[in-house]
């Protein structure tokens, strides 16, 4: 052993994965993941879409944008190798007016200059060869957009850590995070402590605690926000072949209610966004008044939601009929009006807002000494796992030393 003890706080997709890479670069290191829940993948890393973005819609430049594409080829190369399921199903992003068709113009050229592989605009006609029952004005393709088993990525991912030697520790819930002398770092849950040379916090919904707790800045905080599923029944679940998203709402984080076949054929309509008042509790209604409390004291959150509102007025009436979910979706699909569907799960999103009400667009990570805390990784953190990994270890390894 080379002595040198690395923890990592969170067994997600990016925690297991940072977990993967330090040990991947620096073989003898003693590696611990601390997982609170009692399995890996509990939170969003299995509550999710399960698409892998292929990088249409992010900023060039942003580290959406790198790691994204980067994270694409690395999880591909990952499914092959542990014969995890992975199927190329291909996305078409549909615009329904002529203002949704300027946007889609903006998506190919981001996508393009991404180099997001094999993207093409579509008529009406070139739309039908894809998607034979979708309906549109026109359409952007994206043929090498996928679906996956994230879940599945998570579990071997924690096996290649135990086969590495490293450790996963399950419902070890970190309470604190100490710089102690000699430049390290006391990592203390609810029973025990261990001293480590380097903690790396993924925490995704718990994020924003995790690095006030380590000494981190308050800001950005993280508000949370649900988006259900809903399965679609056959024989309208015959009706989809791949991925069927609007065009999304430039002014707004979320995709919008889009149509996905799943890596076990089923066909989810989902997920609507609004405002969770609960970070981890998935039924309807839940509310957990601390988490609650905590949105309603943020300084920007009047404001973002003043300026939100139309889109919020949209997301509530699917959160509240079975029938206007579905007529977003037929929107898109229209033979799905009249189909039977059940509920499916629910996710929440790990959405950093800054204290002036903006939404965090791209991946935060902020470092200070041997600490690296993950403060915002939403979509397409599951596609971009194994590069945000990459891109932490890289840089972490080297400002310990390593
Ligand atoms: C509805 C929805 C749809 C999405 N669709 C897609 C998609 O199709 N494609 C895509 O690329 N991305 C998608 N995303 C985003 C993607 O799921 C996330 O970016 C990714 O899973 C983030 O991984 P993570 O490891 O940071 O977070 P998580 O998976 O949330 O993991 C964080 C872990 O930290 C643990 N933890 C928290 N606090 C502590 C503590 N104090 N001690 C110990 N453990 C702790 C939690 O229990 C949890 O297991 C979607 C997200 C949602 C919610």
């Amino acid at each position: 052993m080379g002595g040198f003890r690395v923890a990592v706080v969170g067994g997600g997709l990016i925690g297991l994965s940072v977990a993967a890479e330090v040990l991947r670069r620096r073989p003898g290191a003693e590696v611990i993941v601390f997982e609170k829940e009692d399995r890996v993948a509990a939170h969003q890393s299995g509550r999710n879409s399960g698409v892998v973005h292929a990088g249409l819609y992010y900023e060039p430049g942003s580290l959406k944008a790198q790691l994204c594409r980067r994270g694409v080829e690395e999880l591909r190369e990952f499914a092959d190798a542990h014969g995890i399921a992975y199927q190329e199903c291909g996305k078409v992003l549909v615009a329904r007016d002529a203002a949704e068709e300027r946007r889609l113009v903006d998506i190919r050229s981001r996508a393009e200059a991404n180099g997001v592989p094999g993207v093409q605009m579509l008529g009406p006609d070139g739309l039908r060869d894809v998607e034979p029952h979708a309906s549109g004005r026109a359409a952007l393709h994206s043929p090498q957009t996928a679906i996956i088993d994230y879940g599945g990525v998570a579990r071997a991912l924690a096996a290649l850590i135990a086969e590495s030697g490293g450790e996963v520790r399950l419902s070890r819930e970190v309470t604190a995070l100490e710089e102690i002398p000699g430049g390290r770092v006391r990592v203390r849950t609810l029973w025990d402590a261990e001293d480590v040379d380097l903690a790396i916090t993924c925490a995704g919904l718990q994020s924003d605690r995790l690095a006030r707790a380590g000494g981190d800045d308050q800001d950005p905080a993280i508000v949370p926000f649900f988006g259900d599923y809903f399965v679609v029944a056959a024989p309208h679940d015959q009706l989809v072949r791949g991925l069927i998203y609007p065009v999304p709402d430039p002014r707004y984080p979320f995709l919008g209610v889009h149509i996905t076949r799943h890596i076990s054929g089923e066909v989810h309509l989902g997920p609507n966004a609004f405002l969770s008042f609960a970070r981890e509790r998935y039924a309807p209604g839940r509310i957990a008044v601390g988490d609650l409390a905590e949105v309603l004291r943020h300084p920007g959150f009047r404001r973002f939601a003043r300026s939100n509102s139309a889109a919020a007025l949209r997301e509530i009436r699917t959160v509240l009929s079975r029938r206007s979910f579905v007529k977003e979706a037929a929107g898109l699909l229209p033979e799905l009006e009249g189909a039977r569907i059940s509920r499916g799960p629910r996710g929440i999103r790990a959405q950093a807002m800054r204290a002036d009400g903006r939404l965090e667009d791209d991946f935060v990570i902020s470092a200070a000494g041997p600490v690296v805390h993950v403060r915002n990784a939403p979509s397409p953190g599951a596609t971009s796992s194994p590069a945000i990994a990459e891109h932490i270890v890289e840089r972490a390894l080297s400002g310990v030393g390593g």
